[in-house]
């Protein structure tokens, strides 16, 4: 078969093995507070053995989870809306190992249309998600608080997602410490994240429903050097797009979803306002093509407004979006203007972090050789507790340092102390080399 009428299923498959980072094994994600989680769903009994095989199988049927979302979303389309997207030679959905936030639609050789979403747009929803959830605390309907207060200081919350967002404006990628989190919010991250994914892809779906493809203009563009056909909206088919997608998400068949209407709507809300966060870091003032996601924000609001009957059930649909939003103002505030309580809490935070890296230097030198594994161990841990983006340039400049001292070696006796050295820097690239590639591009930039 020609390439030039490749189904979107294929060129799915072309572009999926272009964009391929690591090899599938690799690539498998192992959390450390799976257990955890796991007693959780048990203590509320749930089977834990049957969810372990249902992620067993995932793995080994190596699931795409850009096409799971579309499939969960398309259960709760119109009849009408269906039709469209039931044809996997006319229309797919798939994920790309790509580290950019971002999800677009292109148009396949058959004249098919293929939506992909890269895993840094899930990466990225999810580990602010994540940070945020740290402040969510239930209360059950006797006013008691069965997992506890916020597991962490508000400040620390701030910390750990202002984290998340400087990684991404800085580096490019979504990176950000590990942290500990109750199994309770770790639930409610997802969901939040998930709606937020779905979100993305309900947008993409109400192009199409709405008939904009066939009004956009074609632009060639190159992914990963195979070059693909894309379709160019205007500003306010970009609205029209989120108001439609918006009822997809929040509709099932043609009436308002049940109990989890409000974190639903939570969920595509809290996309924009990241959305509009990262641009405002990033300073992009919107292009020809993409509006500010605030101004898709806004509108999206008053759309959201619109479908509520009173005063009332608009409070309560708009409750947690705006918890979500006073959180996001501290972090903006965080990012932008630090309170002097705010940059002492980073720099104590800061100080204490050099500090126990060169603690954990010291205490595994000296031996015949260096102790690798109890090394490794701890500064791990040490990342994970964050700020990654200070631990990583300690590393390389206390790696410099240490190559510079070795190098006075060429004209003199060497001593006790230019052996510890020479253990530390090894102890430090082979830790270095363990780091995720994100990681790694800081610590050599
Ligand atoms: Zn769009």
């Amino acid at each position: 078969m020609g390439k030039q009428a490749l189904t979107p299923k294929e060129l799915l498959a072309e572009l999926q093995e272009a964009t391929r980072r690591y090899p599938p094994e690799r690539s498998r994600p192992q959390s450390p507070h799976l257990d955890r989680l796991l007693e959780f769903e048990e203590s509320l009994g749930r089977d834990r053995a049957k969810i372990e095989q249902d992620m067993e199988r995932w793995y080994e049927e190596n699931r795409d989870w850009g096409e799971e979302l579309f499939r969960e979303v398309i259960k709760n389309l119109p009849e009408e809306g269906k039709d469209l997207f039931d044809d996997s030679n006319f229309f797919a959905v798939g994920t790309l190992d790509k580290v950019e936030v971002n999800a677009q639609a292109i148009k396949a050789g058959n004249g098919g249309w293929l939506i992909l979403l890269n895993i840094g747009l899930f990466t990225f929803l999810y580990k602010v998600a994540r940070a945020l959830a740290t402040r969510f605390v239930a209360v059950d309907k006797n006013g008691e608080r069965p997992y506890g207060d916020a597991s962490i200081a508000f400040e620390e919350t701030c910390r750990l997602v202002a984290e998340v967002f400087t990684w991404y404006a800085g580096a490019g990628i979504p990176f950000g410490s590990d942290f500990p989190i109750h199994p309770a919010q770790l639930t409610i991250a997802n969901l939040l994240a998930t709606y937020a994914e779905q979100f993305v892809i309900c947008h993409e779906l109400a192009h199409h429903v709405m008939g904009h493809v066939t009004g956009g203009t074609e632009k060639n563009i190159l992914i990963a050097n195979v070059p693909v056909q894309t379709s160019n909206w205007n500003w306010e088919q970009e609205f029209e797009a989120d108001e439609g997608g918006l009822r997809f998400l929040l509709w099932k068949g043609d009436v308002l979803g049940g109990n989890d209407t409000v974190m639903r709507y939570t969920g595509a809300d809290f996309f924009l306002q990241v959305m509009s966060l990262y641009e405002e870091l990033t300073n992009f003032p919107g292009s020809e093509t993409h509006p500010p996601s605030v101004e898709r924000l806004n509108r999206l609001r008053r759309f959201a407004a619109s479908l509520c009957h009173d005063e009332d059930s608009k409070a309560a649909l708009f409750q947690r979006a705006h918890v979500v939003e006073q959180m996001l103002q501290v972090v903006r505030q965080t990012l932008f203007a630090p309170t002097q309580e705010q940059s002492r809490h980073l720099e104590e935070k800061s100080q204490r972090l050099v500090q126990r890296l060169e603690n954990l230097l010291d205490k595994y030198t000296g031996g015949m050789t260096p102790d690798y594994m109890s090394f490794y161990v701890n500064a791990f841990q040490l990342l994970e507790e964050g700020p990654t983006d200070i631990l990583a340039n300690t590393i390389s400049t206390l790696m410099e340092t240490y190559r510079q001292h070795l190098e006075t070696l060429t004209n003199r006796e060497s001593t006790h102390d230019d052996w510890i050295t020479f253990q530390k820097l090894k102890l430090l690239l082979g830790f270095v080399e363990k780091l995720p590639a994100e990681v790694q591009a800081i610590i050599f930039r």
